[in-house]
């Protein structure tokens, strides 16, 4: 069955890269494959194109080129500065400090640093899904070595008081790592003004390729290597640099800095027009997440179903060309409801209805229009056979 049209509101997930981003990326596969650590002249090249890249990155979060380090990805940043700052700081402490309603690459690496003797508390948040500054500042213990906690949720779009947490982090002489995948290219932010040491980014949230990312390191701030090897970015992350994803990914950072304040516009306004239109269209509906959109990802959109399962509304989305996501991607291959709503206290008998819907800069309204006409179809249809209980 082909669908009429394809519609792709999934841009948490992953978004496709825009084109200047990869028609810069194409000649480093081809003429400038060089590696930039030669001495030559095709060497030099490819490292200048790498500071170049350094200097995009750098510029749309306000840090120093020296301060970013190229990465594998989101995960990965993740990975290591949980790894790193435990491994340095262990005979300090043993008591790290995150949320509830991390991404996996945080919650399962706190894990295996569980199973190594680490500590972890895992701070609630409130029914919209904040951390409080206050809830971190009574968790700090005299063993507390790091804090992590993320920018902004990819489930419900929660922008967290980062700058506040951070200080609290500061006062009691902690350091501070942020998760922002999902808010670089959607927040403005200055890395030096929120006081942070640490953050993870991803290239391909933000129209650049996959399996590229970065950290930003405040300068001073050292943790031991993560992977070992040669001396590329400065010692501290080993290997022949992928040159291709990172010229893209420095592109595709100058492409939303340019861009930021359209794409924060263009994506909210049609993110407000899809829950205008779900909320006055299709009754028993509840928006998880934020209510003030300020405090928002601009794309992000959180709606739980009554009596009925996202998963069958995602089928039958699908079957109309509509890519929509329940919960977050990694966990959508299990049947445990997401960690998210039920940290904010989505009831366990409607939490299995909930749908994530993410718009991003090439949404246009006729595919907002689209996807709600066939909504509200699917969700009338799915209520008609459904088996749970209902009032009346
Ligand atoms: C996507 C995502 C990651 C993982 O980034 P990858 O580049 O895919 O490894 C980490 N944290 C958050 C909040 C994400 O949305």
């Amino acid at each position: 069955m082909s669908a009429e049209r394809t519609v792709y509101l999934d841009y948490s997930a992953t978004t496709p890269v825009k084109q200047e981003v990869l028609d810069t990326m194409i000649p480093y596969f081809t003429e400038n494959f060089g590696n930039p650590s030669s001495l030559y002249q095709q060497g030099l090249e490819a490292k200048l194109s790498l500071d170049h890249a350094r200097e995009q990155v750098a510029s749309l979060i306000g840090a120093d080129p020296e301060e970013v380090i190229f990465t594998g990805g989101g995960s990965e940043s993740d990975n290591w500065v949980l790894e790193g700052v435990a491994h340095k700081l262990k005979k300090q402490g043993r008591h790290i400090i995150t949320s509830k309603i991390e991404h996996h690459a945080i919650l399962h690496t706190c894990q295996y640093l569980q199973s190594l003797g680490f500590e972890i508390t895992y701070l609630d948040v409130d029914q919209e899904g904040f951390v409080s500054p206050e809830d971190l500042e009574k968790a700090i213990r005299p063993d507390t070595i790091l804090v992590s906690i993320m920018f902004v949720n990819n489930e419900i779009g929660t922008v967290e008081p980062i700058k506040e947490l951070a200080a609290v982090a500061h006062k009691h002489g902690i350091l501070f790592h942020t998760d922002a995948v999902q808010a670089v290219g959607n927040v403005k932010m200055d890395v030096h003004d929120l006081g942070i040491d640490f953050m993870s980014m991803s290239s391909h949230k933000i129209y650049g390729p996959k399996g590229e990312g970065g950290l930003y390191l405040r300068k001073g701030v050292r943790i031991p290597s993560f992977i070992h090897g040669g001396a590329q970015e400065g010692g501290r992350r080993a290997g022949t640099e992928n040159l291709a994803g990172i010229v893209g990914f420095g592109k595709a950072a100058e492409v939303a800095e340019k861009n930021i304040d359209w794409h924060i516009k263009h994506c909210s306004e049609l993110r407000d027009y899809l829950l205008d239109r779900i909320t006055a269209e299709i009754p028993d509906v509840i928006v998880n997440g934020p209510h003030d959109h300020s405090l928002r990802h601009p794309g992000n959109a959180n709606v739980t179903f009554r009596y009925i399962e996202g998963e069958s509304i995602l089928i039958l989305l699908d079957q109309a060309g509509i890519s929509v996501s329940t919960g977050s991607a990694c966990s959508s291959k299990s049947l445990e409801p997401s960690h998210v709503l039920t940290a904010i206290g989505v009831d366990s008998t409607t939490i299995h209805g909930s749908i994530r819907f993410t718009v991003g800069d090439f949404t246009t309204k006729e595919d907002v229009d689209y996807a709600v006409d066939h909504l509200k179809e699917v969700v009338a249809r799915l209520r008609e056979i459904s088996s749970m209980s209902r009032p009346e």
